[in-house]
């Protein structure tokens, strides 16, 4: 069963950049974005979760008129129940990926074709393997070659802000500078609606 989550990736905008995911996982907890270490039973390999931690909240904005947020299972609350894990924040870190993977929202991505730069929709139609073909210029792609501006993205390396809604979750211009300090490498984000990567 595929469970989809609303999520906001941050990642190297390098997408063949790739770190040691111990050395990500001590960067993040240097960071105060996570905090202790968090078993949801969704975890199967190499991937780890976190519950916020002690400077999330310098790092990630909370917009408009969000419902209230939390940022801790309720007292006693079943974790191996899928919807009380769609209930607050936490941090999804996969494992760093050999190839960089390409994640996309459905819904929300407007694609730019790299060829003729303009946009469509509906694109997954357009999909074949890795590329995609642009319905306006005919040209195939390959998906990570696409601009998929705020909804899409491709990168080695990935880190899920879970239950995070777009335009409402914001990361802080001082957290991406400090991924980028601390990497060496620029970080962007991008949401997505969609399984844990
Ligand atoms: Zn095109």
């Amino acid at each position: 069963m595929t469970i989809n989550f609303r999520q906001m990736i941050l990642h190297p905008k390098d997408a063949d950049f790739s770190i040691e995911s111990s050395d990500l996982l001590a960067i993040l907890a240097q960071l105060g974005l996570t905090g202790a270490r968090l078993d949801t039973h969704l975890v199967t390999s190499g991937e780890q979760q976190f519950l916020v931690g002690e400077h999330f909240l310098q790092h990630i904005s909370f917009m408009g008129c969000a419902p209230a947020i939390e940022f801790a299972p309720e007292q006693g609350g079943d974790l191996s129940d899928i919807a009380k894990l769609q209930q607050f924040i936490f941090v999804h870190v996969p494992e760093p990926a050999d190839t960089p993977r390409w994640l996309a929202d459905l819904d929300m991505a407007k694609p730019i074709c790299p060829a003729c730069n303009k946009r469509f929709a509906r694109w997954s139609e357009y999909i074949d393997k890795a590329n995609m073909t642009c319905p306006h210029c005919r040209e195939s792609s390959l998906q990570c070659d696409f601009g998929w501006r705020e909804f899409g993205g491709c990168a080695k390396t990935m880190v899920s802000i879970v239950n995070a809604y777009p335009k409402e979750t914001i990361p802080s211009g001082n957290l991406l500078s400090q991924l980028a300090k601390l990497t060496d490498v620029e970080w962007d984000y991008f949401y997505f609606n969609g399984p844990l990567p």
